[in-house]
């Protein structure tokens, strides 16, 4: 089933054209049109967006629970021709494709169930104490209420799960906020068809339209008048620091600030304890290489830095990950930006001084190889900018003096999204003596795994101090991101009738 775009806007149930068009940049397959979005149609989708939540914002906790299993079920009805335009406008891998289509439909179907339980509500009663003394005390409920209309803007590396119907959009209308998409610029044709499957659940259910809109990119002024709208009350992003920074600080600049919810840059720091090196360094190196070089590297999880303690196991490690790294071929990236950017990066770590070549490999054009690097302990401790991301699939291996410089490096680290420790049982009291410290630089703490793979459930933090987040309260993946899109409400001495449903 061939799906062909037709490259317009979808704003409160209606799909609309612009003047000017953009062409998507496909790696196989024709390139097609694409109408730029501007202002006017992001003033058009927060109008819409405002109308409808009213109704949408005091529905049922079933009836949108309904409305997001709609939206999953329509996904899977146009499963082959959303696989079909994914793979072609990102490069990824169809199973990739098929299995992120899982997951957008997972959480769809996640967060329905999850506000049917109702425990997101975090439901509280003090009850009225009228004979208390000094003062009588009222009758104070709390519930959690939605925020009002959400900007989500589509991320390059997860054009499914994290984009037009992906986790931001997925927990902002369970919570009963209405979601204007700003569509990422990489993969048009995909946000249109998925956006075409929440259209046919808004009719099936019988939604207020101006619930979702799809504004297709194209220029900038399109996200920067989207984040400043009046009508907009918080932001979901993932994307590079440079924009997501730039858009945060358009954010709080604002005459009423707004919560910007964005997941940036992390390069995921991976601590090999000495009893795990020496035991099983090889099998690490192995299962590191794994984890890099998935999806081109293209991932904000992608395990970029491995720290050891110099000596032998550190020799035969990095003779492990060099060896595992290197029959890796190349591998199509996102856009043709994003691979220049990841050469830059290169360039750039392989510029700083005291660092050392491991594994050279050539790319070029949309391509990526693994590039291997090494460097110590002092030189790290010297070069702030060798904790800066490199998207793709580039290894940064670290050798320390011994355990105290470890801790030292892992003081020195800004924010990230995962820290991970390889540890055996006689590696405990290092562990411990880490755990506070990267306690305090993560959002999600690993023993023994890959940081690539995040699970979508209950206790999951996908989030961290900046810059892996711009807001380190909260998750963009599972339950808990919901409460990014809702405000706690007090009612005092308030009559049942005029309680919110969730309250009587
Ligand atoms: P990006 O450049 O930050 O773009 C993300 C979104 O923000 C796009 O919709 C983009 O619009 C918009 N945007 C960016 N800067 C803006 C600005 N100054 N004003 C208004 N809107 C702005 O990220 P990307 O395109 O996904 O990838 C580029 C780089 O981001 C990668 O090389 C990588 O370093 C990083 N990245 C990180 C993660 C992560 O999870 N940590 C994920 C993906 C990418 P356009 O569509 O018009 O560009």
């Amino acid at each position: 089933m061939a799906f062909t775009p037709h490259g317009k806007h979808l704003i409160a149930g209606d799909w609309v054209a612009g003047e000017t068009t953009f062409k998507n940049d496909p790696v196989s397959g024709a390139a097609h049109d694409f109408s730029v979005g501007t202002p006017a149609h992001v003033d058009a989708a927060c109008a819409a967006a405002e109308e409808a939540f009213w109704s949408y914002g005091n529905s049922s906790r079933e009836d949108r629970a309904a409305f997001l299993n709609a939206i999953a079920d329509e996904i899977e009805a146009r499963g082959e021709a959303i696989t079909e335009i994914g793979t072609a406008e990102t490069g990824l891998p169809e199973a990739r494709l098929q299995g992120e289509r899982g997951r957008t439909t997972g959480q769809l179907r996640l967060f329905a169930s999850h506000i049917l339980k109702g425990d997101y509500l975090d439901r509280r009663h003090d009850e009225a104490l009228p004979d208390r003394q000094p003062l009588p005390r009222p009758d104070i409920k709390m519930v959690q209420r939605p925020l009002g209309p959400v900007a989500v803007f589509g991320a390059s590396n997860f054009p499914l799960a994290f984009s037009t119907a992906g986790g931001d959009t997925a927990s902002a209308l369970a919570a009963g906020c209405p979601v204007v998409v700003k569509g990422h610029s990489a993969h048009p044709g995909t946000a249109e068809i998925v956006a075409e499957a929440i259209l046919a659940a808004i009719k099936s259910c019988g939604v207020h339209p101006g619930v979702f809109s799809l504004i297709q990119g194209g220029k900038r002024d399109v996200g920067q008048a989207l984040v400043q709208h009046p009508l907009i009350n918080a932001v979901g992003f993932t994307g590079s620091l440079g924009g997501g920074r730039a858009l945060f600080d358009l954010c709080a600049q604002r005459e009423n600030p707004i919560p910007f919810f964005g997941e940036l840059g992390s390069v995921n720091p991976m601590f090999l304890l000495p009893q795990a090196l020496g035991a099983r360094g090889a099998e690490i190196a192995q299962g590191w290489s794994g984890s890099l070089t998935m999806g081109a590297g293209q991932f904000c999880t992608n395990p970029g830095i491995s720290v050891v303690i110099d000596g032998p196991d550190a020799d035969a490690f990095i003779e492990a990950a060099t060896k595992a790294l290197e029959p890796m071929g190349a591998q199509t990236m996102l856009t043709d930006g994003i691979a220049s950017a990841y050469r830059a990066g290169r360039d750039r770590v392989a510029g700083t001084k005291g660092v050392q070549e491991v594994l050279t490999s050539v790319c070029d054009m949309r391509n990526a190889t693994p590039y291997l690097f090494a460097t110590t302990g002092d030189e790290w401790l010297e070069n702030e900018a060798l904790g800066e991301e490199v998207f793709g699939p580039l290894g940064l291996i670290v050798r320390v003096r011994d355990f105290d410089q470890m801790r030292d490096m892992a003081l020195s680290l800004q924010g990230q999204l995962t820290c991970t420790i390889h540890m055996d049982d006689g590696d405990t009291t290092h562990a411990q003596a880490l755990m506070p410290v990267l306690e305090r630089k993560a959002g999600r703490i690993l023993a023994n795994g890959f940081p690539t793979g995040v699970e979508v459930c209950d206790a999951m933090v996908h989030g961290g101090p900046y810059p892996a987040s711009t807001n380190f309260g909260a998750t963009s993946v599972g339950t808990m991101a919901i409460r990014r899109f809702l405000r706690p409400v007090s009612y005092q001495n308030m009559p049942d009738a005029l309680l919110p449903a969730d309250l009587r």
